[in-house]
Order: structure tokens, then sequence, then C-alpha cells
């Protein structure tokens, strides 16, 4: 069959496909712990899941207006400002159903045919996806374990030009871990300044950030809000990947085209989703904090445990909740040593290269799972890869 070009590039998520293979060996008796998907394990905090309860109970089962009901644009407006020291107006905020949208849509939305757009090696799947619906020419640019997963900066340099027009930054990252520091957004910054370029800044992972530190903002340096679109969203702080629900902030001219393009999609998000955002921004947030601290326990057990297994090299990621090992002193590489652990140790876990060429030689570990069965996975990956060294 033929297809439309723009979607003859795309390819799945390599969660979802190790995530069946994992399944359907669970299927036929084999015990299995998952690494391999990006969400957290805990429910949705309760206070915010009976907010969404009472908003369906309550009759707010109807269409909302695209952008999002103005009660969480303002709530949103009023949390992104104070966490990252900006001023947002609720016209800057445009909602999604999930973050996704909102990597998607402003490239739609600043990506013309042709325009090159800059993202990480490896990085997040979607990046490359978006562009190419965009018709934009992917440009990847290799991420350093040296430099805690920063971008490779002379590669940086080389590859911005004046036919950039999109820089796409993710702090703290997918697959590694990596914060990006203030001197690194200072440095691309300058160069999108430069080059006239725009920053699509995915945040995701803004609040799980470890050992009491923060990821700055790259919306926040001098010149920067009026080129920034922030993504960031519900999934990941509030446990809510199930419930869609994110958010882009970005210049209001630009957050009405999103809009415009949200009205012909998807219309709109789930009211009663965005109720339970409301209830999430402003009711407690311990739960946020102890959450926290317990991945950040986890992080500790896992990444001291890989660094103890033969062959393997592990940098302590400074946030989100990705380990990403170095196992290079392997002669097999990622992709067999993820099925391998699979199948031998049954440990699933994804190979670097889910998420780009630079990723061979690595493998991405979600630590949100349970302490019993990271120290579980733990022993059983020393004997499974004790046999190949
Ligand atoms: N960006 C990154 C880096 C992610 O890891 C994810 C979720 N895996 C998303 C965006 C998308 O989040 P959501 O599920 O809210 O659309």
């Amino acid at each position: 069959m033929e297809f439309a070009e723009r979607v003859q590039k795309l390819s799945p998520e390599g969660a979802y496909h190790m995530l069946a293979r994992a399944q359907a060996a669970e299927a036929a008796g084999k015990s299995v712990i998952h690494f391999e998907i990006g969400q957290p394990d805990f429910p949705t905090f309760a206070n915010v899941a009976q907010a969404g309860i009472d908003a369906i109970q309550s009759g707010k089962t109807r269409y909302t207006p695209s952008a999002g009901i103005g009660a969480l644009r303002e709530a949103i407006a009023a949390q992104a400002s104070a966490q990252r020291g900006i001023w947002l107006e609720p016209a800057n905020v445009v909602v999604g159903p999930g973050a996704k949208p909102a990597l998607f849509f402003p490239t739609l939305a600043l990506v013309r045919p042709g325009d090159e757009v800059i993202y990480p090696d490896p990085g997040f799947p979607t990046y490359e996806a978006m562009i190419a619906v965009a018709g934009g020419v992917p440009i990847p640019v290799p991420l350093r374990e040296e430099e805690d997963f920063a971008f490779d900066m002379a590669a940086l340099d080389a590859a911005v030009s004046e036919r950039t027009r999109l820089i796409v930054i993710n702090s703290p990252a997918n697959p590694t871990g990596g914060v990006l520091s203030l001197a690194t957004l200072e440095h691309i910054a300058a160069l999108a300044r430069k080059h006239d370029a725009w920053v699509l800044s995915d945040e995701i992972y803004s609040r799980l950030v470890y050992d009491g530190a923060s990821a700055p903002s790259i919306a926040a340096l001098p010149g920067m809000f009026e080129r920034t679109v922030i993504c960031d969203g519900f999934s990941k702080t509030y446990a809510m990947t199930g419930w869609r629900l994110g958010y882009g902030i970005m210049p209001r001219a630009l957050a009405e085209r999103v809009e415009l393009l949200l009205t012909h999609s998807v219309g709109c998000t789930a009211s009663f989703t965005q109720y339970a955002g409301i209830e999430a921004l402003t009711g407690p947030q311990d739960q946020v904090q102890a959450v926290l601290d317990e991945y950040q326990r986890r992080r500790d057990v896992l990444v001291d445990g890989l660094n103890d297994l033969p062959g393997v090299r592990c940098r302590s990621p400074q946030g989100a909740f990705y380990a990403f090992p170095n196992v290079q002193a392997y002669e097999h590489d990622a992709r067999w040593l993820a099925d391998y652990l699979l199948e031998e140790a049954g440990v699933a876990t994804l190979p670097g290269t889910a998420f780009g060429a630079r990723g061979e030689g690595y493998l991405r570990l979600c630590f949100a799972n349970s302490l019993d069965n990271i120290r579980l996975a733990l022993e059983r990956m020393e004997e499974a890869l004790g046999r190949l060294l």
C-alpha cells in the first residue's frame, strides 16, 4: 500500500516492542522484572483521582476550550512561573492530552519543509517522529557520557547554522537521566539567539531531580522566552500517565496556532482529567516529595548494584527515573544484550539503540520499581552476565 511520505519513516517506540516481548515471556510462565517502561509504579495520588471522579459525577463531562479550562491554565501559569522564575500568563499555556501534543504541535507550527531540527541522540523517539511528520531535516547531535550526557558541544556548534529552525533539548533526560547545567543552557541559548532558532525544551521530568538539586530552564535565560517552547505535564510528577494531561508553555502568538491545531485534531483534552489536574497543582505537594525520595533510594541501590556487575559502568542519573549503564565491555550489541537479559535473567530492559544510533553500548533501566524487584534483578543479572565475560 502506498502511504504519504510523512508517515513512511515512522517506527514504533522500542519500549512497546520490549513490553510485548516481556509479556509474551510472562504468558509462557516466566517471571519477568520490568525495567523497560517509563512510568511511575505508584497509583495516581488519591486526592487527584477523587477530583476526577467528582468532576464526572457532577456532570463536568462536556467539551472544554481547546487550549484548556481557564482555571487549569491559570494554575499551570502560576506553578510554572514560580518553578522557573519566569512570568507567565494563562495565554502562554496550552493544555493537551499528554505532554506529547506539546512536542508535536509546536513542531508542526514552527518547522517548514526542509528546515533543520537539532535533537539529542540518544533521545526520546518522538523527537525524530515529529520532525519527520513536519517535513523537517533531522540533525541528531550526540550526547557525551563523560559530560553527564550533555551534547557534545563541538558537534553541536558544528551542527547549528542559519538553516536550523529548532533545537530540541530534554533535561532531565530520557533515556540518560542527565541534567543540563546552567553553563550548557547558556551555550545553547547563545547559539539559538545567534542563528535565530527556536528551542523546544522538554521538561517533563523537571520535578524529578535528585540530591536536592533543580533543573534550570532555558526559557528563563535572557532573550529566550520569546523563542522557547516548554513541554511539561502531569504523567511523571503526579503518576497520571493514563489520564493524558500535559501542556506547552510558549509565546502567545504561537500558543494561538497550537490551539488551532488542537481544535482541529483532538478538539480538547478530557474535561474531568483537567479538573484532576487542577487538584494536582493546587492540592498538597508532599506526595510529590515522598515519591521523589523513594525514587532516589531506588536509584542509589540500582546504580551501586549495576556498577558491581561485571563489565558494567553506570553514572548516577541526576534526574528522571532511568539508569543508562554502559555495557561496551561486552562483545555483543545492546539489542542482543537486552534480549539475552530477558531470556536468561527475566529482566526486561531497553537497548540504548531504541533511542538512536548513539545509544549503542548502553541499556536503559527504569527504576520506578520496588527495591525488592531491583535487588532481585541485580542478582539475576549478575548471574547471567557472569556467564558472558
Ligand atoms: N517527553 C519525554 C522525554 C518522555 O519520556 C515522555 C513520556 N515517556 C513524554 C515526553 C510524553 O509524556 P506524556 O505521556 O505525558 O505524553
